[in-house]
């Protein structure tokens, strides 16, 4: 059985590896079961170990979720080894949540909002295809929200809409762990199947209702 789940070494205040919410070979063929069982178990867990080292004897950042941790250490010098690995355990564990085996089309009330703010579905694959397709090197592509509106963003390695005070509600990983064995250098084939099949549409509603405070 797979493991997706791991015990720390450390004691309190340690961070674990979260579950995946759905089985490694759920997402073949958009994402091969190789690929999710190399990215949650080693790519996500190293961040998730080496958080928690460099957290070790650091006790003005002890007991803060990891939520707190990136917000707190965004952006300051000195805490840039912190920052990179508690964001990538955030990004890495809304990812996983971001993708989903029944994904597909969006149900009619946010259909609404896509039509409101990029001009329909169409329209929203067509430009998270383009933005994570052309951003440079390694990162992530976000839907978030700004106020009242829908938005698509990307940002460079560890960062997140998170570090900047937004809402975030969907996203896909771009650095080249994500889809190398499957794609090969093509992106945007990569992007265009994840996005077009495996969006989790119901997670985006939940981060949307949480951020408009509903
Ligand atoms: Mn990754």
């Amino acid at each position: 059985m797979y493991e997706t789940t791991v015990a720390s070494p450390l004691s309190a205040g340690a961070f674990t590896l979260p579950a995946l919410p759905f089985e490694p070979g759920a997402l073949a063929p958009v994402i091969s079961r190789a690929t999710i069982e190399l990215h949650h178990g080693t790519h996500h867990r190293a961040y998730v170990e080496n958080l928690n080292k460099l957290l070790t004897g650091r006790d003005e950042l002890a007991g803060l979720s990891l939520d707190a941790l990136v917000e707190r250490t965004a952006g300051i010098p000195g805490q840039v080894q912190v920052f990179n690995n508690a964001g990538q355990a955030w990004n890495h564990h809304f990812y996983w949540r971001s993708l989903s085996p029944d994904g597909g089309a969006p149900r009619k009330a946010f259909r609404r909002l896509l039509d409101r703010d990029f001009g329909g579905y169409a329209a929203f694959i067509a430009a998270f295809t383009r933005a994570a397709t052309g951003h440079f090197g390694s990162g992530w592509a976000w839907l978030a929200i700004y106020g009242e509106k829908l938005r698509i963003e990307t940002t460079f390695n560890a960062d997140s809409p998170l570090s900047h005070g937004r809402s975030a509600l969907l996203t896909i990983d771009v650095w080249e762990h994500a889809y190398y064995l499957d794609y090969q250098n093509r992106r945007e084939d990569h992007v265009r199947a994840v996005v077009e099949k495996a969006l989790n549409w119901e997670f985006a509603e939940q981060n949307l209702l949480e951020a408009v405070g509903g």
